[in-house]
């Protein structure tokens, strides 16, 4: 699709920094283009219990919040549409996405294209993936029902899916590289209640063992380097997560790891690329965090373009 159209704003992803910003651009009526890889949602998709996002009383499903904002945007026009964005072309004036679809030019950019999961990064990993091992509970978790599993990582996203599938599993194995998690107070009181839970600290994975399928898990204690063998059918991976800006290289700021640098604005060191979200260096990765990004995003372009000419309005009436 060649789309040769001057856009007033170009925003990549719609998870929850993507679609908080576009409400508010369409709001301000600027001409607003939201384009995602996967349809949206991100990593908010496959959350499968959340009761931190305020506003909520009960707790809803990351696809519960995810369409309600979806429905949100689209009620003041926002449409998404399916494109990931492989490389950039930027200048004074504008900024060109170039996707796998088309070409699409704006006056500003806002890069909402969040995080993935992060790997173990040994073979026995790369060779049973999606026959045991796994990056998603609520995806895969009834795979493993009255199974043992293994769990490695200590952090929120660890904890979290440890006691939603220690529900539907038999026995969950929660393997940590130090001897205390990383995870909130509150996830740590859960998990410690769940009676199939057995913590296995100051442990990492050796080896994934399995032909076909998952067997067990060998692994190897950080102090002493002893090895010990469990016997699990599932291996659910949640050690970190890597953002999704490999197609910003040459433009932006990355920190070490590639998460984009910005101002509390959320300005790049480009003046008309802006990040939000769990892409960004800095943000502390929550939901909430990620709609205020989006949010702080939208107000500096409106901000920022209210200076260069006065905002057009979007519609067929102002096709110019
Ligand atoms: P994280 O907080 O970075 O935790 C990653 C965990 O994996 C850490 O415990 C880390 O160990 C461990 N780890 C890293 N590399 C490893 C390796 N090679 N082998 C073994 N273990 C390894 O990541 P996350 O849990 O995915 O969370 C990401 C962000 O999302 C965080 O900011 C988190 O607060 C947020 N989040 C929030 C919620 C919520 O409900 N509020 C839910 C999910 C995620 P060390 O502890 O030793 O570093």
């Amino acid at each position: 699709m060649v789309d040769e159209a001057l856009h007033d704003v170009v925003i990549l992803g719609a998870g929850p920094a993507g679609l908080a910003a576009a409400i508010y651009t369409t709001r301000s009526r600027l001409d607003t283009v939201v384009l995602d890889a996967q349809g949206g949602g991100g990593q908010l998709a496959i959350i499968d219990r959340i009761e931190n996002y305020p506003g909520f009383d009960k707790a809803v499903t990351g696809m519960e919040l995810f369409e309600a904002m979806r429905r949100q945007a689209e009620g003041f026009g926002v449409q998404v549409g399916f494109d990931q964005a492989q490389k950039l072309e930027a200048d004074d004036a504008s900024v060109t996405v170039i996707g796998d679809a088309g070409r699409y030019r704006a006056r500003a950019l806002i890069v909402a294209t969040g995080a993935r999961h992060r790997e173990l990064c040994i073979p026995s990993e790369e060779r049973l993936k999606g026959r045991g091992v796994s990056y998603c509970a609520t995806c895969d978790g009834n795979f493993f029902a009255k199974k043992p599993v293994a769990v490695i990582g200590g952090g929120d996203t660890a904890v979290k899916e440890a006691i939603y599938l220690s529900r539907i599993v038999e026995k969950v194995y929660l393997v940590h590289r130090r001897d205390r998690l990383r995870a909130e107070a509150l996830l740590q009181e859960r998990i410690r209640e769940r009676p199939n839970v057995e913590f296995c600290f100051d442990s990492v994975v050796d080896e994934i063992e399995g032909t076909d399928a998952v067997s067990g898990v060998r692994l190897k204690n950080t102090k002493t380097g002893e090895l010990r063998r469990i016997a699990v059918e599932g291996v659910f991976v949640f050690v970190g997560i890597l953002p999704n800006a490999e197609f910003l290289s040459g433009h932006v700021d990355l920190d070490p790891l590639g998460f984009v640098r910005t101002d509390p604005r959320m300005r790049t060191r480009h003046p008309r690329i802006f990040a939000a979200g769990d892409v960004r260096a800095d943000s502390v990765r929550q939901i909430g965090a990620a709609v205020g990004d989006g949010i702080t995003a939208a107000v500096t372009i409106q901000e920022m373009l209210d200076t260069e000419t006065p905002p057009r309005r979007c519609g067929p009436e102002c096709a110019i």
